[in-house]
């Protein structure tokens, strides 16, 4: 039985990993659970898995959740009540909780880099979603694992293709999850990408798009800021220097290929030219459970893939004028230090301000390029946290100045 925490229940990440729980109720349990405001989902949670402990990102909704809990009627509560905390010090003691095998990182965003050193800090295994801190925070992540012996699985659809692939490889035993270091034998990786929202929309299009629009992804149902990142192609940028962390290779030898039908999950080519792909319909549940498995392999009785009913595979270069997002990821990623802190934090701003329709869709990479121009002369090659946090900080006030000016 391994114990597992989820850090975001209540969000697409998180509702799909407690979903695999209950449907193996004999291989996993749940000893820890992190929200942020949706208190109904919360309390369900809480009665179906009796987490030891919960915790809140806002403490000031405890006394809410509390009342929620008490307000049940008695043969519905938890049979033991969990621990309630909450606030930053309330998810990093969840995060960190001593029963827990294994912690799904399904927060939003640099919010997630705090709860998740403390994860790693008590030695936990990571199932790797929030793909913000190690991008944000990678000079400061990669040293914390080699520290802790932690290691990072990737739940990310790609990476855990990649992951999947390489477990056929030469890959030493010793170099399997110690990220940041080259993977032996790997030679290019090929990071597929369905296209987003605005793939068969004409660039000029663009500029009409409304919040709506970009909210709709044509394959995956996801949370709506990964689901704008997608609409930009930032989510595949952002991936590109997730990937160079994870597996080490540098930037000339990760690329982007526009898959439509989001089948192949991502492809890795080995020194001999060999190339090997990992396939299956669009679903986090599968890349989620192997982080959750690993090394083993559990039975499904999940839909299996039918080729045929797919019919056609099509593959074709990104279009980088229609999408800038993605060359400011890798200009970012090569400039490395602090430069992939500040294009997260201007990203993360930037949707925000569009999803609350204060900005147009083309502003996001405007924000984020004035962002990265402006930091270019303060880029720290060696950050500490603290470094990472205020740049973070910097980058967000800078695009929320930008905003006010109107550019
Ligand atoms: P979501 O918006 O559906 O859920 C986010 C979760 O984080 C919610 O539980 C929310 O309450 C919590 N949260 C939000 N702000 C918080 C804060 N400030 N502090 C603490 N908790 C907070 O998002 P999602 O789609 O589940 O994505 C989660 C992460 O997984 C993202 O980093 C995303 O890039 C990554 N990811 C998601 C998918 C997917 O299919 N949804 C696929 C790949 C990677
Ligand atoms: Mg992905």
């Amino acid at each position: 039985m391994k114990a597992i925490s989820v850090l975001g229940s209540t969000g697409s990440i998180g509702t799909q990993t407690l979903e695999i729980v209950k449907e193996f109720p004999d291989q996993f349990k749940v000893v820890a659970l992190t929200a942020g405001r949706n208190l109904p989902l919360l309390v369900k949670q809480i009665q179906q898995h009796h987490p030891e402990v919960v915790a809140l990102a806002d403490e000031s909704l405890l006394p809410e959740l509390k009342g929620h809990l008490n307000n049940l009627p008695i043969e519905e509560r938890p049979t033991k009540s969990p621990q309630l905390t909450g606030g930053p010090d309330g998810l990093n003691t969840a995060a960190a909780w001593a029963s827990a095998d294994l912690v799904v990182t399904g927060i939003v965003g640099c919010a997630g880099l705090l709860p998740t050193l403390a994860a790693i800090r008590a030695g936990k295994d990571l199932a790797l979603a929030n793909k913000e801190t190690l991008i944000a925070a990678g000079p400061v992540v990669l040293p914390e694992l080699k520290r802790s012996g932690s290691r990072l699985l990737p739940a990310d659809s790609e990476h855990s293709a990649i992951f999947q692939c390489l477990q056929g490889t030469p890959w030493a035993e010793t170099a399997r999850l110690s990220t940041g270091v080259p993977t032996p034998g790997l030679r290019r990786i090929q990071l597929t990408a369905s296209g987003g929202a605005f793939r068969d929309w004409s660039a000029a299009d663009l500029g009409k798009s409304t919040v709506n629009d970009a909210t709709s992804h044509p394959n995956w149902s996801m949370g709506r800021k990964i689901t704008v990142d997608s609409a930009t192609l930032m989510n595949k940028g952002l991936e590109v220097i997730e990937a160079h962390y994870l597996f080490g290779l540098d930037y000339e030898h990760i690329e982007i290929v526009i898959h439509p039908q989001s089948i192949i999950h991502s492809m890795i080519e080995l020194t001999d030219s060999s190339v090997l792909a990992q396939l299956g319909w669009p679903d986090m549940k599968l890349p989620i459970l192997y982080c959750m498995s690993w090394p083993h392999r559990q039975e499904t009785p999940w839909r299996r893939l039918n080729l045929t009913e797919v019919g056609e595979l099509s593959f074709r270069s990104p279009d980088t004028t229609k999408y800038p997002c993605m060359e400011l990821a890798y200009s970012a990623g090569r400039s490395g230090g602090t430069m992939p802190a500040v294009l997260n934090a201007a990203n993360e701003e930037a949707v925000s301000q569009f999803l609350e329709e204060k900005i147009h869709f083309l502003d996001i990479p405007k924000s984020i390029e004035i962002a990265c121009e402006k930091h270019k002369d303060d880029l720290q090659q060696n950050p500490s946290l603290d470094d990472i946090l205020l740049v973070d900080k910097w980058a967000r006030e800078s695009v929320r100045e930008q905003v006010k000016k109107n550019y």
